[in-house]
């Protein structure tokens, strides 16, 4: 088949640069080639591995012992044309950030916030990519996938991706049962910025007063982003990634409140002053949390840093970035040095805080 190689080492895949080799690994850049490779791995009896930018994936240090499919088909289309919306077709393997600059050079606002994120436009829907205020789920009307055991296409509407914070169906539900092939956007035309971010508000009100378009919108997420580590750059070593490691909490009333109590009677050792992350919410208390639809959202970052661990802090081959608290980066070691540090972090922040913190990436 082609495109079919054996033997490929899976850290050249990945922006953490992680990970052995994969028995097979094979790009498809068609649908046809895509089910091709399913039916040959079902008829070899293969594992598969679905892989895209590979921005969210740890592929262990012994590798993958079966096909490694990455998705390649490419194409961003027009798909309608309305009075005050446009509905945009996005291929799988096309890069994300290359659809949000489509859009923004084309006037289509609702995903401008979202500038600069590494992966596939295929893989967006998977833990519904967010930042700065913005999420894949407020704009995918539909997601269009292939079953892995059927090779039949399914669409799924937007109410049946069963979207939450960093999660869908495809991860939860249906993990590993289908492969998304397309996505269908809903954007507004000639539509201004929406900001809902406080962080990026402000430094949008101390740059620019008026006339704001999702050029400079665009433009300054990528630089806040930047000083952050969080846009994949080889000049970048804080950005050899999976961008956060650990995805922020999200408590119930009752839950957070019982953590705030436990905090403020001092079960727990007292509170250095918190990160720069306060918000509305939180202005208040030493705590960043902010209210959501989904529930009561803690900064994980914070709970990193107020258990011991300093920006920049590494040991053996891995260590924290030391632009952001939330990223764990390689620094020359392996898949087992960067585990151990998640863990070791891990259970730092549940003796100290009792709150369990979870994984961001898949690890394979
Ligand atoms: C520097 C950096 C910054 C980041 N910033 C953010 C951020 O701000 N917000 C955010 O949400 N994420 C962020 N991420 C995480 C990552 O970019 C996203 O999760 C992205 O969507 C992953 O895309 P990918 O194509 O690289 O996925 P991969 O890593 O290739 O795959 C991730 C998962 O999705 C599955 N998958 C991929 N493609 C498909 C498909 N077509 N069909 C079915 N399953 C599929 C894989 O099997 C795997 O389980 C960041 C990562 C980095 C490195």
């Amino acid at each position: 088949m082609h495109n079919f190689k054996e033997n490929v080492i899976l850290a050249n895949y990945t922006t953490i640069k992680l990970g052995g080799t994969a028995k097979y690994f094979c790009e498809c850049k068609t649908e046809k080639e895509l089910v091709d490779c399913l039916k040959l791995a079902d008829e070899k009896q293969l594992k598969t591995h679905i892989l895209g930018g590979g921005s969210n994936t740890v592929f262990s240090d012994s590798g993958f012992d079966g096909l490694v499919i990455k998705t390649g088909m490419k194409g961003i289309e027009l798909h309608n044309d309305f009075k005050d919306n446009v509905i945009i077709k996005v291929s799988a393997g096309e890069e994300w950030d290359d659809f949000v600059k489509y859009c923004v050079e084309n006037k289509y606002s609702g995903v401008e916030c979202l500038s600069g994120i590494p992966g596939s436009a295929g893989a967006s829907p998977i833990q519904n990519i967010g930042a700065y205020g913005q999420e894949v789920k407020d704009t995918i009307i539909f997601v269009k996938a292939l079953d892995r055991k059927t090779c039949k296409s399914v669409m799924f509407a937007n109410e049946d991706c069963l979207f939450g914070y960093r999660t869908s169906r495809f991860k939860n539900i249906d993990k590993e049962k289908y492969i998304v092939t397309e996505v269908l956007f809903k954007l507004k035309k000639d539509g201004n910025p929406e900001i809902k971010y406080p962080e990026l508000e402000k430094k949008l009100n101390e740059k620019y007063k008026s006339d704001l378009s999702l050029s400079i919108v665009r433009n300054v997420v990528i630089e806040l982003r930047k000083k952050k580590a969080m846009v994949v750059d080889e000049s970048e070593p804080d950005s050899v990634s999976c961008g956060s490691f650990f995805v922020n909490l999200v408590l119930s009333e009752t839950e957070f409140q019982n953590f705030y109590e436990q905090i403020e009677n001092g079960k727990w050792p007292a509170v250095a002053g918190a990160n720069n992350a306060k918000t509305e919410n939180s202005e208040k208390h030493s705590i960043p949390f902010y209210k959501t639809s989904d529930g009561v959202k803690l900064s994980a970052a914070w709970l990193i840093e107020n258990a011991g661990f300093k920006k920049g802090y590494t040991k053996n081959g891995a260590g924290i970035s030391a632009k952001h608290s939330l990223a764990l980066v390689n620094r020359g070691g392996t898949t087992a040095d960067l585990l151990k540090l998640a863990k070791e972090i891990q259970e730092k922040v549940f003796e100290k805080f009792r709150v369990k913190l979870i994984r961001e990436p898949e690890v394979i």
